[in-house]
């Protein structure tokens, strides 16, 4: 389905995603020789949306690494609203690559990442070196098990297909990232889309980071005095509170799940790490990166019936 005009703004804040990622990497957070080939360098950002990035993708990289040991990387990963990452060539290069690696987004924001992977060789080159075929058509790449998608995450019919037709194998334990994207869904869209994962993938885990406790009027105007302009769309219910978070898994089918709000995952992080990062910028308000990070969240659901150990992954 072609992205209406509402869209737009959600499709947008790839771009701010994207340009933050970038701007941290540049300022030493973590490695990423990739993310300067999709998104042109953005304006300056305060340390503590380079210490919240930081612990994003961390956090979320952390919990996902721990599914491929796991399943010694005999399993796959379906990354909804995945936008520029570039998780992909992170596995490649560290020898992690799972059997199947699925990204699913707006045609609008996968044509573009596919136009920037065949027209930039320090793109494509790493997904060719094996010998993979780049197949590319529009939003649509293919190339060995690496899969991006177009589509509609509101549409659950069609993502099936999609995947189905790209290869996806529902047999094998399988890992669902959703990486600030529920939020643009309503509850009932975002319910549906758990419920399809868990109603097909019997082996599986749902890795997601948004926010939580926007109750809070004083958080909410701290978040937005830090600019953190995504998730923050008009007629979005951004009421959920930490317990809805989980309930809205295990009410769906999953089995089992946990959270943790961000200022818990940053002090679950490796600490040698942490202390590295923490000496790149100088941060004279340690109270409003906590502010800022107890609004976020990771909540992570498992459906385990064959005893793999999904329910021990966590921090
Ligand atoms: N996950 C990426 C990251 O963390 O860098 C991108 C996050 S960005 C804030 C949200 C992404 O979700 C955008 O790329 C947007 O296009 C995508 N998205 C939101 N709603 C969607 C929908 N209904 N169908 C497909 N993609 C959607």
């Amino acid at each position: 389905a072609a992205a209406g005009v509402d869209d737009s703004a959600v499709i947008a804040t790839n771009d701010d995603a994207a340009s933050c990622k970038r701007f941290a990497v540049q300022q030493g957070y973590w490695k990423d020789p990739y993310i300067q080939h999709l998104v042109r360098p953005g304006e300056r950002k305060a340390p503590e949306i380079n210490r919240g990035y930081y612990a994003r993708t961390q956090g979320v990289g952390q919990l996902l690494d721990q599914f491929l040991q796991l399943t010694n990387c005999q399993c796959q990963v379906v990354s909804l609203g995945a936008g520029f990452e570039t998780t992909y060539w992170r596995l490649k290069d560290e020898g992690l690559l799972p059997r199947g690696y699925f990204e699913v987004d707006f045609p609008a924001v996968t044509s573009r990442k596919c136009h920037y992977i065949r027209s930039r060789p320090p793109l494509s080159k790493p997904l060719t070196e094996g010998g993979g075929q780049l197949q590319i058509e529009g939003g649509t790449l293919h190339c060995s098990n690496y899969h991006i998608l177009s589509g509609d995450l509101r549409n659950t019919e069609e993502l099936n297909a999609s995947l189905t037709t790209a290869g996806i194998d529902k047999s094998l334990p399988t890992l669902f990232v959703t990486e600030c994207v529920l939020v643009y869904l309503t509850p009932d869209q975002s319910s549906k889309l758990v419920r399809w994962a868990a109603d097909n993938f019997p082996t599986a885990m749902f890795v997601n980071y948004e926010q939580v406790n926007m109750k809070d009027k004083f958080g909410q105007v701290m978040v937005e005095n830090l600019k953190t302009r995504h998730c923050h769309l008009a007629g979005v219910d951004l009421c959920a509170d930490a317990e809805s978070q989980k309930q809205r898994f295990l009410s769906v089918g999953w089995e089992g799940g946990d959270l943790l709000d961000m200022w818990t995952v940053y002090h679950s992080l490796p600490q040698q790490d942490v202390q590295r990062i923490e000496r790149l910028e100088f941060l004279d308000e340690v109270e409003l990166l906590q502010q800022l990070l107890q609004h976020y969240c990771i909540t992570w659901a498992w459906k385990d019936p064959t005893g793999l150990g999904l329910s021990n992954l966590g921090f």
